[in-house]
């Protein structure tokens, strides 16, 4: 039987295999393998295709939020609102810095934070808003800036899944305060290994948060803050920088992968994945919602299918956040979903074929229902 997976970094790496293996020679001749001048190259192509004025490399994806939120002053007693459809970094960075993190619940079409709940959540404490573009499906930016201009917060947009997503034209990243990406090997623009960044308009935060990841020095061994051991490693820019050029054309194949499959489930009981208006959604993830989701999912698996679910436990209803005391049915949208949703393959080298195959799986499964 064949084995479709949900993501094939081998069949990507097949394309650019000789540009790759060029990349690392040349960083691993350089002698200079944390930092320097792929990281700098790297950091000012992010910066030109997003269309901001800084980036700064760091360790990971969820460095990049810790070092965003430290920079821009979040601390304990503070609360930041923020999704509980997302991964726990999202949260668990704001917990870290001891603060608290403030969920809303989700717009049940594009899985997002429902903009028109954020207000009534917001307290004389609120310092922060985090919306995450889940899947990589934008989130409502522009409402999302209003409300946060209206009550003086910072934005952070926690972009990881999202590089290369558009809303209403401009580039995801570039709407918030600050912005964070994640480079791990799973997402749209991954690496081979960890890596992040933080993008911004603002000076100052730009400064504060370059001088953050090497243990707040600047010169070097003169230390004005406490800081953090996060940076971007040469070998990873280098492998980024080769990916960047492709980054669009991999989200074009997306995009297409999940025009085919919404044509080809349309007559399923699943529920495809919405784009919201005025967006481009770059499908990090392919979502599909069903009704008798684990039956169908190991009809799947039975059938060679990879698939999985994302994410089981909304952060609401996580074990460490019992003491927030959100009760069952609190966020009902988000409690619901996370019930129904699961990921179907997805990547740019995913056959069409395939995806036939995958589409009368499902179909066969609800003949036989
Ligand atoms: C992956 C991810 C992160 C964390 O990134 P790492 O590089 O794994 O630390 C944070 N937020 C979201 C939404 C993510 O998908």
């Amino acid at each position: 039987m064949k084995k479709i997976p949900l993501l094939d970094l081998k069949a990507q790496l097949a394309t650019i295999r000789d540009e790759v293996m060029q990349a690392v020679e040349k960083v691993l001749d350089s002698g200079q393998y944390i930092m320097g001048p792929e990281v700098r190259a790297f950091e000012e192509e992010v910066a030109n295709y997003l269309g901001v004025k800084h980036a700064v490399g760091v360790g990971n994806g969820t460095d990049a939020l810790l070092l965003a939120l430290d920079a821009a002053g979040i601390k304990a007693g503070d609360e930041v609102i923020t999704t509980p459809f997302t991964f726990f970094a999202t949260a668990e960075t704001v917990s870290r810095l001891g603060a608290t993190p403030v969920f809303v619940d989700i717009d049940p079409k594009t899985y997002n934070i429902d903009v028109d709940q954020i207000r009534a959540r917001i307290t004389d404490k609120t310092k922060a808003i985090i919306p995450v573009h889940i899947f990589g499906q934008p989130a409502n930016m522009d409402e999302i800036m209003a409300v946060a201009e209206e009550h003086n917060l910072f934005v952070l947009e926690d972009a990881a899944q999202a590089m290369g997503s558009e809303y209403k034209g401009r580039k995801i990243g570039a709407w918030g305060h600050a912005a964070t990406f994640s480079f791990f090997p799973t997402k749209n623009l991954g690496g081979y290994g960890d890596g992040g960044m933080i993008v911004t308009n603002d000076d100052e935060l730009a400064q504060k948060v370059r001088i953050l990841r090497v243990h707040g020095s600047n010169p070097k061994y003169y230390h004005s803050m406490i800081g953090y051991n996060s940076r971007l490693d040469a070998l990873q820019a280098a492998v980024l920088r080769i990916k960047l050029r492709h980054l669009d054309n991999w989200n074009d194949g997306r995009r297409e992968k999940a025009a085919l499959y919404n044509e080809l489930l349309k007559e399923t009981p699943v529920v495809t994945p919405y784009e919201g208006k005025d967006r481009k959604h770059i499908y990090h993830l392919y979502i599909i919602q069903a009704e008798d989701r684990d039956e169908l999912m190991a009809h799947l698996k039975e059938n060679g299918i990879a698939c999985g679910i994302y994410y089981p436990v909304p952060l609401h209803q996580q074990e460490v956040y019992k003491g927030l005391g959100y009760g069952v049915g609190s966020l009902p949208n988000v409690e619901y979903m996370s019930k129904r949703t699961f990921a179907l393959p997805m990547y740019a080298e995913l056959e069409d074929e395939t995806i036939g195959f995958i589409a009368d799986t499902i179909k066969k499964y609800y003949a036989n229902k």
